[in-house]
């Protein structure tokens, strides 16, 4: 198969903020094979490897690659990549979540039911009070996720799961560091609302690691940098995994493979409803994407 492959940047609409800080610029990679298409997206402090490495394998790539060579990929992103273009299959509809900028009302126009929210930004109390302000605007039907990228002590945990109970919160994604993890599994089992581990199962081999301390309640799956969609595929049908599938933000090339995904393996609303944070290689053309860069 011939390879190319355009390396591309997508600034935020406004800048994402997490407790990791503010991210501003997505950078990635569109490949080509033939005439399918796949895409890289890395995300370092998740644990793939970087945007560089990726850049240099590419580099490094023969114009003419083989399925032998696509196996040997050692970087988790690029062999999504890889293999999801290899894959290209048809796009199925998934409900979607939309994580949050300001505004709710233009994304339930959109037609988005589940949002996600970011916490472990602001004092806790605060953060308390504008959920529920938000819960007393949602229609009754609408679903709210909150994320607090590991910002929260085991107490603060404590003081959401209480609130979550009382309110209608579908889940709260990953509130302490990976290194909580029994800390979260007892929490998990002492509250109704769920626990979804994330950068705890950035990893293929971390999302089977958890599976096999206990880990039963949701697992947020990142297809992007998750490596090979094959080995996941395997794994998350073997054991009937509770879970969500999430984007990294790429552009339409990578998250319909996620999307596609998360059709065969996933029964919740999917977190890919972000293109509302650029305004660019917003288009659902891959040839067009593939042409503006
Ligand atoms: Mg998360």
């Amino acid at each position: 198969m011939q390879f190319e492959f355009r390396p591309y940047q997508r600034r935020f609409r406004q800048s994402l903020k997490t407790h990791y800080g503010e991210w501003s610029v997505r950078e990635g990679i569109l490949i080509r094979l033939d005439d399918r298409f796949g895409e890289i997206t890395p995300l370092e402090w998740f644990g793939s490897e970087s945007m560089q490495d990726a850049i240099e394998l590419c580099q490094s790539a023969p114009h003419d690659i083989d399925l032998d060579w696509i196996q040997q990929i050692p970087f988790p992103a690029c062999q999504f990549g890889f293999e999801s273009a290899l894959n290209s299959e048809q796009f199925q509809a998934m409900p979607q979540s939309a994580l949050m900028s300001d505004e709710w009302r233009s994304l339930w126009d959109q037609g988005y039911r589940t949002f996600k929210l970011k916490i472990a930004i602001a004092p806790i109390e605060i953060e308390i009070a504008t959920v529920q302000a938000l819960l007393d605007q949602l229609p009754q039907h609408a679903n709210l996720r909150l994320d607090a990228n590991m910002g929260l002590t085991e107490s603060e945990t404590h003081q959401w799961l209480e609130f979550c109970d009382q309110s209608r919160i579908e889940f709260i994604e990953q509130p302490m560091r990976t290194d909580q993890f029994e800390t979260m599994l007892k929490l998990s089992q002492m509250y109704r609302t769920a626990i979804a581990l994330d950068e705890s199962v950035s990893t293929l081999a971390q999302l089977k690691a958890c599976y096999e301390r206990g880990w039963r309640g949701i697992f947020v799956v990142k297809p992007a940098i998750a490596g090979f969609p094959s080995q996941l595929r395997q794994f998350c049908r073997e054991h009937q995994l509770d879970t969500v599938f999430s984007t990294v933000f790429e552009t339409e090339i990578g998250r319909r493979a996620g999307l596609q995904l998360a059709a065969e393996l996933s029964q919740r609303a999917v977190g890919y409803g972000t293109t509302h944070w650029f305004d660019e290689l917003n288009s659902e053309d891959f040839e067009e994407l593939w042409k503006s860069l």
